[in-house]
Order: structure tokens, then C-alpha cells, then sequence
């Protein structure tokens, strides 16, 4: 790992080698976030915009040298990355806009955005030969750190609220992790998935706690400007719970702003939803995220819930240093924006997926963005993991169900109807 300079503290600014320490500064109790800086002029020898197209590797591992992992590191055989990225001229039409495109990470194999960093988390714990990988999450990133570590055969204990959506505990259980459910919320599960790594030695996965998980999510915006010729979007929507995925967009970003590979940093827009909205608040009032009270977390959207965003000092500089803004919209704004994603670009979203889309209406509305910017909303997740979310929005915009008899004079009777 020559291309690692080192790791830095957030807090403090103190600098280690990645082999002093394995996830947070010690100076600061469990909230000293690091962050993985590189070597730009050696990576630039070993990956070019021509090596890359060049390169039939359609994963995130086409972008190893730039990861903060070894050159010959053996990773996950699931195909992670390179998902689509589709134009969408009837959304934008909608909004009054001229350039919308949307990127499916639905799509890639636990069916959420989370495989970018749970696949570098096993590459680190195989690194290491952990016997175990750990984390708690709010059901999407146990998915991932489950099914990856299925796919290498490498044990995991995973912590969930017991209260997450019932598809992501199945995927848990089929794929063979041992599932601990926790009587309480996310908040709840992170810190008990802390003490028992700490206790038993696992490798611990914690989103804003080990620092690579950032480095994996990273990748979804080297796909976005790969896939738009290297002419970076003017701005790029994202849902925001922990903060993780916006804070990691924004490093990539970076990243090929220090390559030279794109000309300007798009603005990046954070979209909470209103009883999870801690991000949203302190970046309103300008308060201090390390002494903010947590809020309380509560949203349909269960993926973007938490009191306490664990990567909050990450998560606030990529919209206040991108000149991007914080936007907050209502439980009914993000059922609604299911099924009016789903009818304009053909993507089924989970409920926090689809909020990044809600943030994207209120932001045209509000004229935080113009008819000529062009514009990427990320779905983070698949529809299919919380049905009942599904059929909420569903009910919100007034579709149902016809009934029919098994009879063609029946169903002609219901078409007359339904005229
Ligand atoms: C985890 C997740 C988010 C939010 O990511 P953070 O890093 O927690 O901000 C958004 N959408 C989906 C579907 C997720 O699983
Ligand atoms: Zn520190």
C-alpha cells in the first residue's frame, strides 16, 4: 500500500501510518473519524483515464490502485460496481430541467449502494486474516457485509434492530451470518456491535468508524464521471443517514479533481428526511456537529435513520465545501417519490433511495437548481427490500388494485369502470 500516505484525524489533524492504527484516532473516544490520504503522482503511474478505457474490468475494481488496498489483494468474486447510470428526460422534463440522469446501485448484488464498502471491508479482514467481521446496521450494510462474506466463506456477526424491514433480516439468515437483533435502535446496535468487537477482536466494519468504508463508496462517483466522458455532473443528489455515502462521493470527487481527471467538483445535495434531519439542522444553523444532541431518527425511511450520523464531520464539509446544500423533506414526500421515480425512469426504489429524488423535486422548486444543470440523483437502494414502504407510496398516489372474477364477463365489467 505505497499509494497510502497515511491516515488523518478530522478532529485534531494528527497523521498515522495505516499500520499504527486500525480504525480511529485514540485521542478522541470512538468518534475520532480518519480519513485515507494518497499518493496522487505515484497512483497517476499506475491509472490513467487511457489505462482505464483500456480496461474490460467493469467492477469497482477497475479503480484498485486508487483503493486503499494491495495490488494483488484477492477480492470478492460478486460482480460490485458499474451500475447503470440512465438519462431520464421525462423526470426532467417534469421538473423543468434538461439534464437528469439516475444511477441504479439497487442493481448491484445485495440489491443496495452498501456493497461498494462492505466489499473492501472483507478484502481489509482477509488482509488480516480476522477470523470474524462484525457491524450493526440498519439492515442494508448487514446485507452486504453478508452476502459478500458468503461469497468468500468468511464468518460474520452482524447487529440489526430487531424493528428493520423483514426482506434485509431474510437476506441475513440466507446467506448464513449469525444475526443478532437488537432490542433497540441502530444507535443501540452500533454501540453494542463496538464493545463485543472490542471484546471478542473482530474486525469491525462500522460505517464512520473504520475508515475505508468511505474508500468503497468512493467508487460510485468514478462511475458517474467515467460514464459522462469524465464531464463531471454540476450536481449530484443523495439520500444521508450516518453520512458515509456523501462523505465518500465527495472523496472521490476529490480524488479526481487531484488527478486532473475532472475540471470542477460538482455541488453535492444531502436530502434527510424530516425526523431524521440532524445533518440538515446543524448545517442550517451552523452548529457544531460534535456537541449537537442526537435527534430521534424516526422516518419511513428506515435506511436514512439515525439520531446520530456516525460520519457527520465528513458528511457536513461535502456539501459546505462542494457550495451544495442540505435539504429536508417529509415522510409523504418520500412515498410519494417511489412510485413517481419508478412511472418516469422505470427505477424501484427503497424509501430511502427514493428521497434523494424527493430532494431533487424540492430543490427545482425552491430554484436550488437550474434548467441547464446537469444532474445526478442516486437510488442507494432496491424497492424490493421494504414492500410495505412499497405499498404505502402506492396508496399515497392512489393506485390500487382491480378485482376480478375468472371470467372475461367480469373483467370486461371492470375495464368499463375503470375507463
Ligand atoms: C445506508 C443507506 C443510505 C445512507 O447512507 P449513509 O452513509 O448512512 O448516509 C441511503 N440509502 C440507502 C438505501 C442506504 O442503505
Ligand atoms: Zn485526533
Amino acid at each position: 500500500m505505497d499509494h497510502v500516505k497515511h491516515l488523518k484525524c478530522l478532529i485534531c489533524g494528527k497523521e498515522y501510518a495505516t499500520d499504527e492504527i486500525e480504525y480511529i484516532c485514540p485521542d478522541h473516544g470512538n468518534e475520532g473519524i480518519v480519513d485515507v490520504r494518497y499518493d496522487y503522482d505515484l497512483i497517476k503511474t499506475r491509472i490513467s483515464k487511457e489505462s482505464l478505457a483500456a480496461n474490460d474490468d467493469y467492477t469497482i475494481w477497475r479503480y484498485k490502485p486508487l483503493l486503499p488496498i494491495e495490488a494483488d489483494a484477492a477480492v470478492p468474486p460478486l460482480s460490485i460496481g458499474w451500475t447503470p447510470l440512465y438519462d431520464a428526460p421525462r423526470l426532467a422534463e417534469k421538473l423543468g430541467l434538461k439534464h437528469v440522469w439516475v444511477k441504479d446501485d439497487g442493481r448491484l448484488p445485495t440489491a443496495s449502494f452498501k456493497d461498494r464498502a462492505s466489499a473492501i471491508a472483507v478484502v481489509k479482514a482477509q488482509e488480516q486474516n480476522a477470523d470474524i467481521i462484525t457491524t450493526a446496521s440498519t439492515g442494508n450494510a448487514a446485507a452486504a457485509l453478508s452476502g459478500i462474506c458468503a461469497s468468500m466463506e468468511q464468518p460474520n456477526v452482524i447487529f440489526v434492530p430487531e424493528a428493520a424491514p423483514p426482506a434485509k433480516i431474510a437476506q441475513l439468515l440466507v446467506y448464513g451470518s449469525t444475526v443478532m437483533l437488537v432490542k433497540g435502535t441502530y444507535d443501540d446496535a452500533f454501540e453494542l456491535c463496538l464493545e463485543a468487537a472490542a471484546e471478542y477482536g473482530w474486525y469491525n466494519r462500522n460505517t464512520a468508524y473504520n475508515p475505508y468504508m468511505t474508500e468503497g463508496k468512493k467508487t460510485a462517483v468514478y462511475e458517474i464521471c467515467e460514464q459522462l466522458n469524465w464531464n463531471a455532473p454540476d450536481a449530484i443528489f443523495v439520500s444521508v443517514g450516518d453520512g458515509c455515502i456523501i462523505g465518500g462521493l465527495h472523496k472521490g470527487l476529490k480524488d479526481l479533481l487531484a488527478l486532473g481527471w475532472i475540471d470542477h467538483i460538482p455541488r453535492i445535495y444531502g436530502v434527510q428526511a424530516e425526523g431524521s434531519a440532524f445533518m440538515y439542522e446543524a448545517w442550517r444553523d451552523g452548529e457544531d456537529v460534535l456537541t449537537k444532541a442526537p435527534v430521534s431518527g424516526k422516518t419511513v425511511a428506515d435506511s436514512i435513520s439515525a439520531g446520530l450520523p456516525r460520519d457527520r464531520i465528513k458528511a457536513l464539509a461535502a456539501v459546505t465545501e462542494t457550495n451544495g446544500a442540505y435539504i429536508c423533506v417529509s415522510d409523504d414526500e418520500i412515498l410519494t417519490a417511489i412510485p413517481n421515480l419508478a412511472r418516469g425512469v422505470g427505477v424501484f426504489a427503497e424509501p430511502a433511495g427514493a428521497a434523494a429524488y424527493a430532494g431533487l423535486v424540492k430543490a427545482a422548486a425552491d430554484g436550488l437548481v437550474s434548467a441547464d444543470d446537469r444532474i445526478v440523483v442516486l437510488n442507494t437502494g432496491n424497492g424490493l427490500k421494504d414492500i410495505k414502504g412499497a405499498m404505502k407510496s402506492v396508496e399515497m398516489v392512489g393506485t390500487t388494485p382491480n378485482r376480478v372474477e375468472t371470467n372475461l364477463a367480469d373483467l370486461k365489467q371492470v375495464m368499463q369502470e375503470i375507463k
